[in-house]
């Protein structure tokens, strides 16, 4: 065991703050990792703050963090898919048991005995898992990916969380060319979801919010942007959508998205509002529409959508921040007002 610098909360009330956690020395299948960038996902938010207490409640301290990028500084002796100096990838995933049906299936999400990369038992050391706010991390090597060597490192690191949770359901309901696919909100994940929907080659509407972002929705790739509170907006697309994902980390009317679906149109969630939605039956029964959900991806999908965005140049917009600023940019995150994605500069971390 040695010790890593890290931001841990101490409770949901209490800010982000320097401290020292413990990780584990290398067993033989493992890689150890210097973490350039993390970045801030809205579920670090939701886990900081215990919102999803009734789901999977928060132990304390969190080291949140599940978008990493770094270099690998050491490799185990049975290791073979890494070397030292590769830069690697992890995401929400540290382990699972590679045997069950899941496994099999390359799903390792839905593993029942899979760990999180942070706030889930931690069979080494006991206690939780500690996540990407640190110096280093310790993974078994099935869990780190190969990050492609063209792309931007701070704008890598939201593809491991926002990039694969929209690869995966936007590949799954066969979004393409000929197809209208709509993004529900532009924010980490959003934003992803529309450059990713593009290269695939559908047509994309977004649906937001903050007028303010609408510039941006089209320079991101989006064909045509609604301002989701404008009912007339809203109306001239009813019953035409093939796709939908819904990003919304809050409450919002569902109903509303379901009414422009086209016969057997799909709405996948993929935002986790701690509250449940309402949903009307007429909203589904009318035209056999579709709600489903969706959870980040399996290893094997994961490294298909990074080599996917090193072919189309295809990164995150993202304001990187040393992690000094953190508890400041939480405060944004949760007004929806980030740009699109916060990349921790994990070099800030040497000056505490
Ligand atoms: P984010 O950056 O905060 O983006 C969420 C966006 O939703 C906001 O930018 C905003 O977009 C819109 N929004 C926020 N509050 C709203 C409200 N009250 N009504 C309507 N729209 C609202 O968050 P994120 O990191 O993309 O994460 C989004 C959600 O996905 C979170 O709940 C997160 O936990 C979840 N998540 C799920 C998975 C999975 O595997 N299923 C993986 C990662 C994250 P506009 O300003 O454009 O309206
Ligand atoms: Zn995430």
């Amino acid at each position: 065991m040695y010790q890593s610098k890290a931001y841990s909360a101490a409770s949901k009330t209490s800010p982000l703050a320097a401290s020292t956690i413990p990780r584990r020395d290398l067993t033989d299948r493992d890689v150890r990792i210097e973490i350039l960038f993390c970045g801030i996902c809205h579920s670090d938010l939701h886990a900081v703050r215990d919102e999803w207490n009734e789901f999977m409640p928060t132990v304390y301290p969190i080291v949140p963090g599940h978008e990493i990028v770094g270099r690998v500084t050491e490799v185990g002796s049975a290791v073979t898919k890494h070397k030292p100096g590769d830069l690697v990838g992890v995401g929400c995933l540290v382990d699972a048991d590679l045997t069950c049906n899941e496994c099999h299936a390359d799903l390792e999400q839905f593993c029942p005995n899979r760990i999180l990369t942070y706030n889930d038992p931690d069979k080494h050391l006991g206690g939780v898992t500690y996540g990407g706010y640190a110096e280093s991390v310790v993974v078994d090597e099935h869990f780190a990916l190969r990050v492609p060597p063209n792309l931007d490192l701070p704008g890598v690191a939201p593809l491991l969380c926002a990039g694969i949770t929209t690869y995966s359901p936007l590949r799954y309901w066969g979004v393409t060319k000929g197809k209208k696919a709509g993004v529900v909100g532009l924010g980490g994940l959003g934003h992803v979801g529309v450059k990713i929907a593009h290269a695939l080659g559908a047509h994309v509407v977004v649906f937001t919010t903050s007028p303010g972002k609408k510039e941006d929705a089209l320079r991101l790739g989006a064909d045509e942007v609604v301002v989701s509170r404008n009912s007339d907006e809203m109306e001239k697309h009813a019953g035409s959508f093939d796709f939908i994902i819904d990003t919304v980390s809050a409450q919002h009317d569902i109903n509303s998205y379901l009414s422009l679906l086209a016969r057997d149109g799909n709405i996948t969630l993929v935002g986790a509002p701690p509250q449940p939605l309402d949903v009307k039956a007429f909203s589904l029964i009318g035209g056999r529409h579709k709600l489903s959900g969706s959870a980040i991806g399996g290893l094997r999908e994961t490294q298909e959508m990074l080599d996917f965005c090193g072919e189309h140049n295809l990164t995150a917009d993202v304001e990187v921040i040393p992690i000094q600023k953190v508890n400041e940019a939480y405060e944004r995150l949760a007004k929806s007002d980030v740009k699109y994605r916060f990349s921790i500069d994990m070099a800030s971390l040497r000056d505490e």
